[in-house]
């Protein structure tokens, strides 16, 4: 089975002793690429370099909104100077996330927005955090608008409405580890509804692992215990599934 991780933070210090030997086993776990995704500026360097590192790993730059209320000055140019390696290929994540609060709203709002603009112009396509935001989240890209090359609202959290909104903006679902939780009935009803079509798989690794591992750490390899749950639901072929959710986030990143 081949698969995609539209979203992994490898260079985070859970796996600083072993990159190397879980990138070695990307081939084996049909691993076409992963998107790893950077949180703030120096966080996004570091993401940088592991691209630059291995072939398989590509890279999303930008600011997280818990980070909104600690950003530079000049994190706008740093953005556009690292979008010229040709190793990056999203922009984010990027957002609003009301849940936890960790940066004044009105910081986070004009952080998404200055974000979104500058995706515009660079038109990459944008990886989009929303929690407990969905509202005023919605209302920002409407308002604004997204680059061509479209985006993901990644671990999508809320109801089959909202997902059809953000799919009929040009958005994908990103859906990962939570889909298979017992309780989630709600995220199995999005996919229930919105189908292969719109949906790209992911991790958030290390956060978020699917129901066999709860409590551990997630990794990119873990994608087919998603794809085997969205396959349960749909009720269709999981390698066709699977060919077809590699084929959707190929398009997404431009690969
Ligand atoms: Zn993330």
């Amino acid at each position: 089975m081949k698969i995609v991780d539209t979203h992994a933070h490898l260079h985070f210090r859970q796996f600083k002793d072993d990159v190397e030997s879980l990138v070695k086993k990307f081939d084996s776990h049909g691993i076409e690429f992963v998107v790893n995704v950077g949180i703030d500026v120096i966080d996004s360097a570091e993401s940088l370099v592991l691209a630059r590192k291995f072939q398989k790993i590509y890279c999303s730059i930008g600011i997280h909104p818990h980070e909104a209320s600690r950003v530079g000055r000049d994190y706008i140019e740093k953005l556009r100077e690292m979008a010229a390696d040709p190793k990056v290929v999203a922009l984010g994540e990027m957002g609003l996330d009301y849940f936890r609060n960790f940066s004044e709203k009105a910081d986070q709002i004009e952080v998404f927005k200055r974000q979104l603009i500058l995706a515009k112009e660079l038109d990459l396509p944008v990886i989009i955090h929303i929690r407990e935001a969905y509202e005023d989240a919605y209302e920002i890209l409407s308002e604004i608008g997204l680059p061509n090359a479209g985006g993901v609202v990644h671990a999508f959290s809320a109801d089959t409405q909202w997902a059809l909104k953000f799919v009929e903006l040009g958005l994908f679902i990103g859906i990962g580890g939570p889909l298979t939780y017992p309780k989630n009935v709600v995220l199995r009803n999005v996919v229930q509804a919105i189908g292969t079509e719109n949906i790209v798989t992911e991790t958030d690794c290390p956060y978020l692992p699917p129901q066999q591992f709860r409590g551990k750490r997630n990794e990119p390899s873990y994608v087919r215990f998603v794809i085997n749950e969205i396959s349960q639901i749909l009720k269709e072929d999981p390698s066709e599934i699977s060919e077809k959710l590699v084929q959707n986030a190929k398009e997404l990143f431009g690969l």
